[in-house]
């Protein structure tokens, strides 16, 4: 039998951008609206077919850490963007707050994901984003310490896309990984954090399940955990607007993010521990005794692959202390949210009432490479730090710093992503509206 070759990828100038954005997800939205917002000419890259990430694909359903406890916003800008259009669009309500499963108040808004799939890229659409769904960056073609362009499995064939400056914000670090970038690791007593399959029940008595007290919660809690039905000590969930549904973030699982087949296995494992909590539930949860396991998530949320190493390392101390850093970019105030891939608790530290911290354009910047820029989970932080940088609204406020960050390298400063003018980003990102510290 003849060998068949492999197929050559399409070039034409058809495929040339000013900036390529790898990943839809919340950071990634978010570096493709303020890229184009700021005149670049930007692709997105999506390998699902719709955009949000772990917001969508992931079923988090919920953006928590906007403002620090005592009510002052640190993320504003293009999240804030997000949020407007959803909330115009019938996907989500106002800011409210909830108490975790640690018992801490937390500020959040819920959002319908079917909605923020559209409101997603309707808005990218409007600032003239080009948008490739079910399209996956396999490969990347460098020169030197540039990246020249990705070879990207398309629907139908596959591409090579060029472009002048490039931002990684594929959560996996996808685009760094294929170009042969650096990572930071683990350190003795730490592990990756596991992922969970995301699950919906309806329809629930929501007042019931509201009004549930922290006595009523530890009794099901203890006996979930007795039973070995709950892996975590948690009843976590997230409403969907508008219904009598809720989104339950319980499961547990692990995965190698290096091993395709262990990626796979979490997948099912996922899925699996999701009908096993649900019957749980149903029995023993107040509000749930009609409902119905009634939706999987598309796939299991993942909470942490790899961290770029960058130009700056942000620490743990960094954060407890809210450092402010001259070329800081985007803040946050979420607390250190660490969750243990074995025991049934996380660690979780809680900041003052009205704490924040800052995130450096520097990390942002990935060593080795002069035209890349990293946003959302990839961002160079130590194990801890990253774990009060993940979530959503801080994701985007990265995303915005990134997208604005390359638009500028693009345009002038001969797409070198060091050369940027660190006051002119600083002034565009508070003109959209964002918040960088005092
Ligand atoms: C179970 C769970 C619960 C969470 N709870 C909350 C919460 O309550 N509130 C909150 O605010 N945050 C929460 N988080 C954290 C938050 O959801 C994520 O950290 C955040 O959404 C990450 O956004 P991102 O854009 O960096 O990455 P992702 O959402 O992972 O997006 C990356 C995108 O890149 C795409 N991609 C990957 N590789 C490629 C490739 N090679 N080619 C093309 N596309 C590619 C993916 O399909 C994806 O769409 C939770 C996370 C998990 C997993």
């Amino acid at each position: 039998m003849e060998e068949t070759p492999v197929t050559p990828c399409e070039t034409s100038s058809r495929y040339s951008y000013d900036v390529i954005v790898v990943g839809g997800g919340m950071a990634g939205c978010a570096a493709a609206l303020a890229a184009a917002r700021s005149g670049s000419n930007v692709l997105l890259v999506e390998q699902n077919a719709f955009l949000g990430g772990a917001a969508t694909a992931g079923m988090v359903g919920q953006f928590v850490g906007w403002q620090t406890r005592a009510g002052r916003k640190v993320v504003g800008g293009v999240a804030e963007d997000i949020v407007t259009r959803l909330r115009a669009d019938g996907g989500c309500g106002e800011l409210g707050t909830f108490v975790m499963s640690t018992g801490h108040e937390m500020n959040r808004i819920e959002y319908d994901a079917q909605i923020l799939k559209v409101s997603l890229e309707q808005m990218l659409i409007e600032a003239g984003v080009s948008i490739l769904f079910k399209s996956f960056v396999m490969a990347a073609r460098c020169d030197g310490d540039r990246i020249g362009a990705v070879s990207v499995w398309t629907a139908g064939r596959p591409i090579e896309a060029s472009a002048s400056i490039f931002i990684d914000a594929s959560g996996d670090m996808a685009l760094v990984t294929a170009a042969g970038g650096s990572f930071l690791g683990l350190g003795d007593d730490e592990a990756l954090q596991p992922g969970t399959m995301m699950f919906e029940m309806a329809p629930v008595d929501l007042a019931e399940m509201d009004a549930m007290t922290r006595s009523d919660r530890d009794r099901v809690i203890e006996a979930g955990l007795r039973s070995g039905a709950l892996p975590r000590a948690a009843l976590h969930y997230s409403r969907v607007p508008g219904a009598d549904a809720a989104w339950f973030n319980i499961s547990r699982v692990s995965v190698d993010p290096d091993d395709p087949f262990s990626v796979s296995r979490g997948e099912i494992e996922g899925r699996r521990q999701a009908v096993e909590i649900s019957r749980f539930l149903k029995q023993n949860m107040p509000g749930c005794s009609k409902a119905r396991l009634s939706a999987l998530a598309p796939q299991l949320g993942i909470r942490d692959t790899r961290r770029v190493l960058g130009d700056h390392v942000i620490t743990r101390d960094e954060i407890s202390a809210g450092v402010g850093y001259e070329d800081t970019v985007a803040c946050g105030a979420y607390p250190i949210d660490v969750h243990k891939p074995t025991g049934t608790d996380l660690t979780f530290i809680e900041f003052g009432e009205d704490h924040h911290y800052s995130i450096p354009y520097r990390a942002l910047v990935p060593a080795g490479f002069r035209n890349v820029l990293t946003a959302g989970r990839g961002v160079s932080a130590t194990h801890e730090a990253f774990a009060a940088l993940r979530v959503m609204p801080t994701a985007m406020a990265m995303g915005h710093a990134a997208g604005a960050g390359a638009a500028l390298a693009a345009t002038s400063a001969q797409g070198e992503v060091r050369a940027v003018s660190i006051p002119e980003l600083q002034a565009r990102l508070r003109s959209e509206n964002a918040f960088l510290g005092v």
